[in-house]
């Protein structure tokens, strides 16, 4: 079999060598395509094809796993004669990796022949986990589907859920993210009451990890800010897109979040002062400038 993936970046990298070591055990054949040379170059010289293009590569390949920034290059390789929707082989199946939205998801289903099978596929762990193989991944799949494919994904993923039908994958991704974010921008208080008291902030980090505050966040996000890297595996820019697509979420089920208004606030408010590609957690910087206090170790 013939397994392509397009977007080799933070998780697509960690998810497409984990494909690469299956695909060396099985006999399979993993193709891979990026536009940037030198993520693409990585992957191939650890044994992966060059796919060359979208539309070269979705002409070779059963299954298809995209990992892209957002809907817009999403519906970018979709469309179109060279897109993804014109050239995937008879019969394949595609799983969208990518934190998408819904309603543009739902045009690509719309326009996508009927031979082919489309799975809102979003993952969460982090790209340690991507290449650690320890995902989770959110589907909005058929059983059927899933029971074909279900191996393939544990490749990557420690947790392969099926949410329900179509949509639910990326629904649930959100949801997850709402929650996540509400507690990442809850670290810097924590921390700038613990700095302004004069605690030692990796004291306090550790009884935080003994306590009920206890999460993944605590765990590994505060570290990122008390080294002063603010995390650089996923950009600031690409947390402000998903509060944009959480508070979209609320507004369509008319569900009212005063929390998350206030978190995405915050967030617009830092991708403008840092940028798109500044890492996420410089959202805490904000905070570092407004009190004239860094928090370190
Ligand atoms: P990234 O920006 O590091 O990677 C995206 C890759 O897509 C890049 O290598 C880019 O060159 C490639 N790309 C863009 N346009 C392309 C095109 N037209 N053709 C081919 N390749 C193209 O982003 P990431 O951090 O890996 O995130 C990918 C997706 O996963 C996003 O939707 C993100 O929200 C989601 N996500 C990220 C994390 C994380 O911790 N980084 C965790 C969970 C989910």
């Amino acid at each position: 079999m013939n397994i392509g993936f397009i977007g080799l970046g933070n998780m697509g990298t960690g998810m497409a060598l984990n494909l690469l070591r299956h695909c060396q055990e099985s006999g399979d054949t993993l193709i891979v395509f990026d536009i940037n040379e030198t993520a693409l170059t990585d992957v191939v010289a650890k044994g992966a094809v060059n796919g060359q293009s979208t539309a070269r590569l979705c002409g070779q390949c059963e299954v298809l796993f995209t990992s892209l920034p957002s809907a817009k290059e999403v519906n970018l390789l979709a469309f179109g004669d060279d897109g993804i929707l014109a050239n995937l082989k008879e019969g394949a199946t595609w799983f969208e990796t990518s934190t998408n939205e819904l309603s543009e998801w739902q045009k690509v289903k719309n326009e996508a022949p009927s031979h082919l099978t489309l799975v809102d596929a979003p993952v969460s762990g982090g790209a340690e986990g991507a290449l650690a193989g320890t995902l989770a991944i959110f589907l909005g799949i058929d059983e059927n589907v899933l029971t074909k494919f279900e191996s393939l994904l544990g490749v990557f993923a420690a947790r392969v859920v099926r949410m329900g039908p179509s949509g639910a994958g990326y629904v649930t991704k959100l949801v997850q993210l709402h929650l996540n974010y509400l507690v990442a921008q809850g670290i810097g208080e924590t921390l700038m009451l613990g700095a302004k008291a004069n605690l030692d902030l990796s004291v306090l980090h550790s009884v935080l990890m003994s306590s009920c505050a206890r999460s993944y966040v605590v765990e590994s996000y505060i570290p990122k800010v008390l080294d002063g890297s603010y995390d650089t595996s996923f950009a600031l820019g690409l947390a402000e897109k998903d509060m944009r697509l959480i508070t979209e979420l609320g507004q369509y089920l008319e569900v009212s979040m005063p929390l998350g208004d206030k978190v995405y606030n915050t967030y617009q408010q830092a991708k403008n002062a840092y940028g798109y590609d500044a890492p996420h957690l410089s959202v805490v910087r904000l905070m570092e400038e407004q009190h004239d206090q860094l928090l370190r170790s």
